[in-house]
């Protein structure tokens, strides 16, 4: 039976901005920044789920909600039966080290006058991992575990290259042996054949570890080699859940199919029946009303103008948020 780790339900995120002059005059309120509209997920212990959308669709957001940087305006993340954001709670640090995150750059978590022997051992005593005496050991071991040589414990963070440099990051994480991470566009800012080595490194400690993964990015190609379900996202909702391979193979929503064949790469097969993605994403300042996607789908009527579609079941292709994911599926 799957064992759900972490419930994310009904997770809403606002910005206040502050009142401008005009609001002012017209007595109009500040305005928001809808940054997260709703998100319900469950992960699944072990397996890793990759969220995509487009840039500014609140992946990133809610991954720093999953590891309280930022606090949801409503809705609750529950772990291990708890919602991590009750009081009490908040002061728990032990969530902080089961549930982990690794940035795109580590060089600016890194602190740049420490040893990377220095940054382990640091981990290694906040949580109290191990006694003292043990540290270097532990240290030595988490090296190897990461595939650095030893005497890069010797070694301050910027005489890394950028792909050890996140095994170090990796390192640091697994330091306080946690149960979730948190991968935020992880390996984006390295070259094609370092991301592969750092990713491959991550899918094999994630067997060896049973570690559960929540993997966020923008490239679609990685998303699909490394997930088992991947979440879909469009102004801070999900619109498609489902399994990696059959999502990636025949996506049901129309945002899923139009942000897919605009990465052609990933299904050269399906290059004759390219949906195009209209338009620029509407600022999550001004949501759109109904379904957040009717201003850009070729698809939308009446409904999808007025009433926001539910997340439901659909046939055995996982979850879709669509008025009219029948229909536009009927022929596939
Ligand atoms: Fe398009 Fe309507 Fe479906 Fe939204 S609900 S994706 S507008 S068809």
């Amino acid at each position: 039976m799957r064992a759900t780790v972490m419930e994310i339900r009904d997770l809403y995120l606002r910005f206040p901005l502050g009142r401008s002059p005009s609001d002012f005059v017209t007595g109009r309120p500040g305005r928001v920044v809808n940054a997260l509209n709703g998100v319900s997920l469950d992960l699944i212990r072990g397996e890793t789920l990759g969220v995509v959308g487009e840039s500014g669709c609140g992946k990133s957001t809610l991954a720093r909600c999953i590891v309280r940087l930022y606090e949801p305006s409503e809705g609750e993340i529950r772990f291990d039966g708890h919602n991590v954001f009750d009081a009490e709670r908040r002061a728990d640090r032990a969530y902080n080290r089961r549930v982990q995150m690794m940035f795109q750059d580590p060089y600016s978590s890194l602190n740049p006058r420490m040893t990377t022997g220095q940054i382990l051992a640091e981990a290694l005593r906040v949580h109290e991992m191990r006694p003292e005496a043990d540290i270097p050991a532990r240290v030595a071991e988490l090296l190897e575990l990461v595939r650095l040589p030893q005497d890069a414990q010797h070694k301050l963070p910027h005489e890394f290259s950028g792909g050890q440099r996140q095994r170090i990051a990796i390192a640091r994480a697994l330091a306080v042996e946690p149960e979730v991470l948190i991968a935020d566009e992880l390996v984006s800012a390295l070259d094609v054949s370092v991301q592969a080595q750092v990713v491959n490194l991550l899918l094999e400690l994630q067997d060896n570890l049973g570690l559960t993964i929540l993997f966020v990015a923008h490239d679609l190609r990685l998303v699909r080699h490394v997930s088992n379900r991947v979440a879909v996202i469009y102004l801070g909702r999900i619109v498609e859940i489902g399994d990696s391979e059959t999502l990636f193979s025949a996506p049901s929503h129309p945002y899923s199919q139009a942000l897919l064949s605009a990465a052609p790469s990933l299904n050269p097969d399906d290059r004759g029946r390219a949906v195009k993605l209209e338009g620029e994403l509407p600022s999550p300042l001004n949501m759109p009303s109904g379904c957040p996607f009717h201003v850009r789908c070729p698809h939308a009527t009446d409904v999808c103008r007025s009433t926001l579609p539910a997340l439901n079941p659909f046939q055995d292709r996982g979850e879709v948020a669509c008025h009219h994911v029948e229909e536009i599926n009927a022929h596939v």
